[in-house]
């Protein structure tokens, strides 16, 4: 084994994001607490914690219980310290939240996805949003921005910011370039369903969970994987496109990839609207009206609403056999829109599950998934120990 030498300036940064990771994953902690946790010396925790509180990183919350002797000064994120911003740009709204460094949303907006129709019109909203929450922009540690489609890793390659619909020809390296621009701020960008998961996993209710899929059935469908603590994205980047898993060989509808059964030709609410559409021409379609006459049994509406739970509940099956994760997350409007999609879908799971456990949960952040998921890819540079970082101060 090569011997590699750390520098004392890039341990320290390690060593910060440690015990801040720390605090992240048990809420408040003493330092005794600590220096148990990450097995190191009293005198380097408190080396740590006397810095990160000096810089507005951690704070002091009171006293703690004690058995006996003096009662220990329990310490947590300092609520108040530096914010991030998460964008999900959806196929029919962008949602913006800035939140703490512990994934609390202090702010919210969100436009019509029609009302942004380039990267600058995207920077340009995000950059008045903060300003109108008199958020100072050093205060702000980056912005995340959650979109479909957005998971091509190779730099080299045209990417789009949206992959499908013909009015969406924002290029990725465009956003991230203005972001920095016009608001001297880092950028992450990663798919929607991969940001959502990594939410989850860092701040949902389960965050103690290390093997999560996040079924993102909004206007496409999705699946964020997240396997032993980390977000797999696979070969191709395209681990979890869920969308044109093959789940009905005999389907009549042939899949926007050109294979016939794909779940996402049946499962998402594009499908579904236009599924709707297609009996009632001259209607409007409210998403809502349409579970609505599907509770009361009324056709179409019951008979499309149906195939597409069947679809959905076959395609989640198969990823929890494959996988085996001990949580999957229903998230999206397909779900959110009405509790009864849920327990529909959990009627479907119980019956073609083979015993074993995993738990089936509503998203923590609800409609806000993504958005809060997005700004988590800028939140895991303030805690993740687990990569090589810049040791420059
Ligand atoms: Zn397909």
């Amino acid at each position: 084994m090569p011997v590699v030498k750390v520098q004392p300036a890039t341990l320290r940064k390690l060593n910060e994001r440690r015990v801040l990771n720390c605090l992240r994953v048990n809420k408040t902690l003493s330092r005794a607490d600590i220096q148990r946790e990450l097995n190191t010396t009293m005198p380097t925790v408190s080396r740590i914690v006397d810095t990160l509180i000096a810089q507005g990183w951690v704070r002091e919350t009171g006293y703690g219980d004690s058995a006996m002797g003096r009662p220990p000064v329990m310490l947590e994120i300092n609520p108040t310290s530096p914010v991030a911003v998460g964008v999900e740009v959806g196929r029919e709204a962008v949602r913006v939240v800035i939140v703490t460094l512990v994934a609390e949303v202090l702010h919210r907006t969100q436009w019509p996805v029609v009302a942004i129709d380039s990267a600058e019109s995207l920077v340009t909203a995000v950059a008045e949003f903060i300003e109108a929450c008199n958020v100072p922009l050093d205060h702000v540690l980056g912005v995340g921005i959650g979109a479909p489609g957005a998971r091509d890793p190779h730099p080299e390659l045209p990417k789009r910011l949206m992959d499908d619909e013909t009015h969406h020809h924002w290029q990725r390296d465009r956003v991230e370039q203005l972001v920095m621009e016009r608001l001297h701020l880092p950028a992450w960008i990663d798919n929607d369903a991969n940001a959502a998961v990594l939410g989850e996993l860092w701040f949902g209710s389960q965050c103690q969970q290390r093997n999560i899929v996040f079924v993102y059935a909004d206007a496409g469908v999705g699946a964020g994987i997240a396997v032993d603590g980390t977000v797999y994205s696979g070969e191709n980047n395209s681990a979890g496109e869920f969308a044109h898993t093959i789940v009905d060989m005999s389907s009549e509808e042939i899949c926007e990839c050109g294979r016939r059964g794909c779940l996402g030709s049946v499962a998402h609410t594009t499908a579904i609207r236009a599924a709707v559409s297609r009996v009632r021409p001259d209607e409007p379609v409210d998403l809502g009206v349409v579970v609505q006459r599907a509770k009361a049994g009324t056709e179409p509406e019951a008979a499309i609403i149906s195939r597409a739970l069947d679809f959905l509940a076959v395609g989640v099956i198969n990823l929890i056999q494959v996988l085996d994760p001990g949580v999957v997350v229903l998230g999206g409007t397909t779900f959110l829109v009405d509790s009864f999609l849920v327990d529909e879908m959990i009627l479907r799971l119980n019956g073609l599950m083979q015993p074993r456990h995993v738990a089936v949960i509503a998203p923590a952040f609800g409609h806000e998934a993504v958005a809060v998921g997005a700004a988590t890819l800028v939140l895991r540079t303030v805690y993740d120990h687990t990569q090589v970082i810049d040791a420059s101060p």
